[in-house]
């Protein structure tokens, strides 16, 4: 077939994913594409691209295109762009996560809020990919490649490398503000915590908590047991920091 120009302008900070940084890119074809192999050959994650328009209309990412287009590329937090709610190409609602190997700060932080992340830092990609389709989970990761993989419907790209602004990144993506549960999952094992009576635990404690504390809480996977001991201040302390980053994000980026 007759080789074909398909110019892409994309919005928001999609740009970034791109080698020249520039808003606008051509791809020359040879060969009947879609979508999304465009975008990602780009070098852009589908998990990325919330809105996908053609002459003014949605199309979503197996759209194939054969002739000369222009396609325009949304983000999923473009300000300012609320048409088309119905055409929105990635699911805001995803309660459920799974992140990469190298991310185990960030889980932990996630699992102090409530939040349910599945995390095994000996995990290989296509077991990761396993559980995100098996499971339902958004993957987690800075790794393009990954989520670029056919099976993975529902990820982030984690923009920051600092873990505070990689937490409250998630809890905006995903918004999971309403959701928040802290000191409900164990932060070992994921597993959610359920109050025990002392007299269930207390062969397991140490002979100065058995005195000074009453109530308990033992994870329901591992068996691990919880009580507000002198590192629980400091969980507390990591929480309301978290509460204040979020709350501070919001305000300034608001959607
Ligand atoms: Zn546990």
């Amino acid at each position: 077939m007759t080789p074909f120009a398909v110019r892409l302008t994309f919005h928001g900070d999609l740009s970034r994913f791109l080698r020249s940084k520039l808003v606008n890119a051509e791809r020359q074809l040879g060969e009947r594409t879609s979508v999304k192999d465009i975008i990602e050959g780009c070098g852009i994650p589908h998990t990325e691209v919330d809105l996908l328009l053609i002459d003014g209309r949605p199309v979503d990412f197996a759209h194939v295109l054969g002739a000369e287009t222009a396609i325009e590329v949304y983000p999923v937090d473009a300000s300012g762009i609320t048409s088309f709610p119905e055409n929105r190409l990635q699911v805001p609602e995803i309660r459920k996560f799974v992140a990469d190997g190298h991310l185990g700060k960030l889980v932990r932080d996630l699992r102090l809020l409530g939040i349910d992340v599945a995390y095994d830092t000996t995990a290989e990609d296509r077991q990761l990919v396993r559980i995100v389709a098996e499971q339902n989970r958004a993957i987690l990761t800075r790794d393009r490649r990954l989520l670029m993989h056919s099976a993975v419907r529902h990820g982030y790209y984690l923009r920051s490398q600092n873990r505070l602004n990689q937490t409250v990144e998630v809890l905006r993506r995903f918004d999971l503000n309403g959701v928040l549960a802290p000191f409900s999952r164990c932060l070992r094992c994921n597993a959610p915590l359920e109050q025990v009576e002392k007299t269930h635990v207390i062969d397991q404690l140490e002979p100065l908590t058995r005195i000074y504390y009453d109530r308990f809480r033992r994870c329901s996977g591992c068996g691990q047991v919880y009580w507000s001991g002198s590192h629980f201040d400091k969980l507390v302390r990591r929480v309301e920091e978290m509460r204040a980053s979020l709350a501070k994000s919001s305000s300034e980026n608001p959607r």
